[in-house]
Formats: structure tokens, sequence, C-alpha cells
């Protein structure tokens, strides 16, 4: 019987965490769910859990940026394996195999991890969602020899809510023009969906929106149900971002935009004219 153990940095309460139990119930289930309190600084945060995590054959984490920090340096403190992205985990021989996609998302690798624990994170959303139970909290106090410190704080705007977790998501792509085309035609539109914003690598990196919108396989792995790309090219880099998402709306001028090969209905025309008439009939829905 394996000892599997889930860490979650924030709310159990959450679908990534939620789906983390729900990837550890074919492995028969998690025999504990430590959830990480507190301000996160990686030394401190570490030796926690290297004591919470021990005698575990399987630790499970979501796709988080602290998650992804954290995992590879647990394994290695606990003398295990490490991978990360996985879309699918199975028990196989006593070994467990984690699904990764590869080459922008056109394949897939089956990964066994020959050591113990196999510490995985995973794209949590693309697994059913299962109740979390026995869930016990750490909190690691700030440490002042540790190798880091943090210098300033910063209130998170009302979009760095995970967009991981968001279930519509519109995003802009080079296209939009400019960040004036991201506040004046897709924050409103995404307000009416109650949508989160997101944004190609293209627009990030002209810093027309913060480098954290980023989806894509240098940015966020995200699975909503409905993702609008919005004048977003859908280079391949862009997709392996998205390969999760279970429907995907494009508005691309260009009819031969390789997004309109991947999503399910495509709307030929500048963005500038169809944003406004989307607002407009979403208002009227409302009202
Ligand atoms: P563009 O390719 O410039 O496309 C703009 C699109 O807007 C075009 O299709 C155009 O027809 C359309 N358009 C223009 N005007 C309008 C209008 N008025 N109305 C409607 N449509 C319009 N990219 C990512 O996104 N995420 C990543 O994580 C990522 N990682 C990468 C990693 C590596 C190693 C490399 C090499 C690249 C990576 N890229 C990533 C970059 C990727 O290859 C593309 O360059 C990028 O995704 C292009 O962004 P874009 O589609 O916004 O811009």
């Amino acid at each position: 019987m394996s000892d599997i153990v889930i860490v979650i940095f924030g709310s159990p309460d959450s679908r990534s965490a939620q789906g983390l139990a729900g990837a550890a119930a074919p492995l028969g289930g998690a025999s504990r769910t430590v959830v990480v309190e507190g301000e996160y600084q990686p030394e401190p945060v570490l030796d926690a859990l290297v004591d919470a995590c021990r005698g575990a054959s399987v630790v499970l984490l979501a796709n988080d940026t602290y998650s992804q920090e954290v995992a590879p340096r647990l394994a290695h403190r606990l003398g295990g394996a490490c991978v990360g992205d996985g879309v699918d985990v199975r028990m196989v021989d006593g070994r467990l195999r984690v699904t990764r996609q590869v080459y922008g998302g056109k394949a897939n690798a089956v990964i066994e991890l020959r050591r113990s624990p196999a510490v995985v994170w995973l794209r949590a959303r693309s697994f059913a969602v299962a109740p979390i139970t026995g869930s016990f909290a750490v909190s690691a106090a700030q440490d002042d020899r540790a190798n880091t410190r943090i210098v300033e704080r910063k209130v998170a705007a009302e979009n760095d809510a995970k967009l991981e977790d968001a279930q519509v998501i519109v995003s802009g792509g080079r296209g939009i023009g400019g960040p004036e085309g991201f506040r004046d035609e897709l924050e409103p539109l995404a307000k009416l969906l109650g949508a989160q914003m997101a944004a190609s690598r293209a627009a990030c990196d002209a810093g027309w929106v913060p480098p954290t919108w980023q989806v894509g396989q240098t940015g966020k792995k995200v699975a909503p149900e409905l993702y609008l790309a919005v004048a977003i090219t859908g280079a391949s880099q862009h997709m392996a971002g998205i390969s999760e998402a279970k429907n995907i709306v494009a508005i691309n001028i260009d009819p031969d935009a390789p997004i309109f090969k991947h999503c399910r209905f495509g709307i030929v025309e500048d963005y500038r004219k169809v944003v406004p008439l989307l607002r407009r009939k979403l208002e009227e829905l409302r009202t």
C-alpha cells in the first residue's frame, strides 16, 4: 500500500487541491494532506515539508509556482525522484508512471520514477475532483539565515488570483496592439464574463501586461471551461499551455492563423469590431 501525501499551497477547498485528491484516488487515495500556511520562504518551507513527507512513497503537488519550486528540492532532500507537469499518474508494478506532454503538446512522454518518494507536480485541473480528507497544516517560521529573504510585499491585483484555477479566461496576443487594447477592450469583456485575464508571451514580453499573465510552454498551464483567444496566432508554445482547455474560441483577423485548427469556434474578424459586439450582447443578456 502506497503512502501518498498531497501538498497544498493555499486553500484545501480550491479546484487544484481537489484535483490532487482526484489524482491520488486511483492510486489508493492520499493518506495525508499537508496544507502549507503562512508566508512563503523556500528554505523554512522545505524543512517543514521534509518532516511532513518523510516515509511517503508518492508526494503530489499542483502546478503553482511555489509547488514547482519546492518539488525538485523536496525530492532531493528525501532521496527521491521528481517529475513535473504531469497530466496522468498511475502505479505499474509498484512504481509511479507519470504522463507529461512534450513537443509543445504534440506528443506524450510516460516517465517511470524509480526512486522513492516519487515527487510529482501535476496540472491539477486535468484531474476529476475528489474531497480532501485528513488534512493538517504546517507553517514555516521566517528564517533570517535563509538564502533568500522577503524585501517587499505587494498586494496582488484582482486578476492575480490563480489562472490555473480559472473557469473562464480572456487572453490577448500581440495583435491587440498595446496595453490600451487590453485595458479598454478585453478587461471590460472579462468582467462581464467573470473571467480571468491572460496573454501570450509576445504581449507579456512587450510589457503590455504583467508576466504573470503568460500562458504557454514557459508560462501558466490552464484548463478552463472557456478560453477566449483574442489576436493570438496559436503558436505551438502557446497551445502547450491550453491543451487542457475544454472550449477554445478564437478571434483573429487572419483566416490562416493556426489557432483556428485548435478552436471549437472561430471568428475571422478584427477584434476591435467583434469584442464591442460581444460586450453589448452580454450586457443585453444581463439586463
Ligand atoms: P503573433 O505571432 O505576433 O500573432 C498576433 C496575431 O494577432 C496574428 O495571428 C494576427 O493575425 C492577429 N491579429 C493582428 N491584429 C489583429 C486584430 N486587429 N484583430 C484580430 N487579430 C489580429 N508563447 C506563448 O504565448 N507562451 C509561451 O509560454 C511561450 N513560450 C515559448 C518558449 C520558447 C522556447 C519559444 C522559442 C517561444 C515561446 N513562445 C511562447 C513564443 C511563441 O513562439 C510565439 O512567438 C508567441 O506565442 C506569439 O504570440 P502572439 O500569437 O500573441 O503574437
